[in-house]
């Protein structure tokens, strides 16, 4: 055997093990953390981005929707903070879109979800089908409800393989799901939910992938279990999240949600404080993955709902992240220049809590990140 044949098999058989993936990803990820946010060594991580960006294709975030139809409790959405500020009520054009694709035709993957629901976007379909004839990625990592989205909408997630889906479903009855997802129906996305199983069957593809997101309430711990066998059963990924307004129906017994989940924390602070890193920290997205709101507005993270760096419908995009004030940002969350008024990041609680006066995490020095790498290997069961 040929010793890129070998090599081959075993870099194949290193990635087909859940177990070694999920280490290759924790790793990363503390690089990537330890790179921007603990030695300020940004320049490296960008060179990094830039390799990847060159081998896979770019990657960037641009919401198609900040309209929502339902009234979660705790979103800023549902509770109007957003429709008054930067982000509005609207949703992306498919003519903006075709032109953001055609200049760049560099990008191969777009997030499209953040603060409103995509499928209440009039003009999704079309979108979908253009990324698809285009070559580009089309995912909603971050999340979608699908309770009001047509059968041909479905279909055209299916036919034109639209990536991955992550389905906000925080209780496995619809007496509990409907405590948090005020105006939504359980039922209603679930048979959405085998309607699209049904499409699969037809099209004969696993796309796309679809995950059951529960974010972790004190009103809803009781039903993690049924709802992670309910997710199987779909041929869903289970996810469940650590709540980020932990003044909202916290959780009640701690170690059940710790062992159910296997996050082994059962609120953020505790995550933070147990693995030395923040259990969400998108500033990351301001050098991987540019979030870019409907209307154009860059605003760099899925968070920042506070001001525009400017805008990439206006600037193009390379003009925009190239531009004085985005870059300037960057430097202030890696700690190399001081914090500075106009910058939207300093009204987010994220940089309140890991780079202003209330920063509660300790960096750590670079033998201490290696240190802490290389146990983790070695204690890989
Ligand atoms: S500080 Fe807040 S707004 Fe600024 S990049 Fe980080 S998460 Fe986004």
């Amino acid at each position: 055997m040929s010793d890129s044949t070998l090599k081959g098999r075993i870099i194949n058989q290193i990635m087909s093990n859940e177990k070694y993936r999920k280490l290759i990803r924790e790793i990363l990820d503390d690089t990537r953390y330890h790179l921007l946010f603990e030695s300020g060594k940004p320049e490296i991580y960008e060179g990094l981005v830039a390799v990847k960006n060159s081998v896979f294709g770019r990657m960037i975030r641009l919401e198609a929707s900040s309209v929502c139809q339902l009234r979660c409790r705790a979103c800023s959405t549902a509770r109007g903070k957003n429709r008054r500020g930067v982000i509005g009520w609207g949703f992306l054009k498919f003519d903006d879109f075709r032109r953001l694709i055609d200049e760049n035709p560099d990008i191969r993957t777009i997030e499209i979800s953040n603060w409103g629901e995509i499928f209440l976007n009039p003009e999704l379909e079309r979108i979908v089908r253009y990324a698809f004839h285009h070559n580009v990625r089309l995912k909603a990592a971050n999340g979608v409800n699908l309770n009001t989205v047509s059968p041909s909408m479905l279909e055209s997630l299916v036919k034109y393989r639209f990536n991955y889906l992550n389905v906000s479903l925080d209780g496995a009855t619809h007496e509990t799901y409907k405590i948090y997802r005020r105006k939504g129906s359980f039922h209603q996305v679930i048979r959405n939910v085998e309607m699209i199983n049904e499409f699969k069957k037809k099209y004969d593809s696993n796309l796309p992938k679809m995950s059951w997101q529960f974010v972790v309430f004190g009103h809803n711990e009781h039903e993690i279990d049924k709802a992670a066998e309910k997710a199987r059963e779909l041929g869903m990924e289970f996810r469940p999240k650590l709540n980020h307004t932990p003044q909202y129906s916290p959780v009640v017994n701690s170690e059940l949600v710790k062992k159910k989940t296997g996050i082994g924390a059962a609120s953020r602070d505790e995550f933070d404080k147990l693995k030395r890193k923040a259990y969400s920290r998108p500033c990351t997205q301001l050098w991987d993955s540019p979030q870019i709101n409907w209307d154009g507005a860059l605003l760099g993270c899925c968070v920042n709902k506070f001001g525009s760096f400017g805008n990439v419908f206006d600037e193009g995009l390379d003009g925009a992240l190239n531009n004085e004030k985005f870059t300037y940002a960057k430097q202030m969350i890696a700690g190399l220049v001081p914090p500075r008024e106009d910058i939207p990041c300093l009204q987010c609680k994220v940089w309140k809590k890991y780079n202003g006066d209330e920063r509660t995490l300790p960096a750590s020095s670079t033998a201490e990140y290696l240190t802490h790498t290389l146990e983790k290997i070695l204690t890989q069961k």
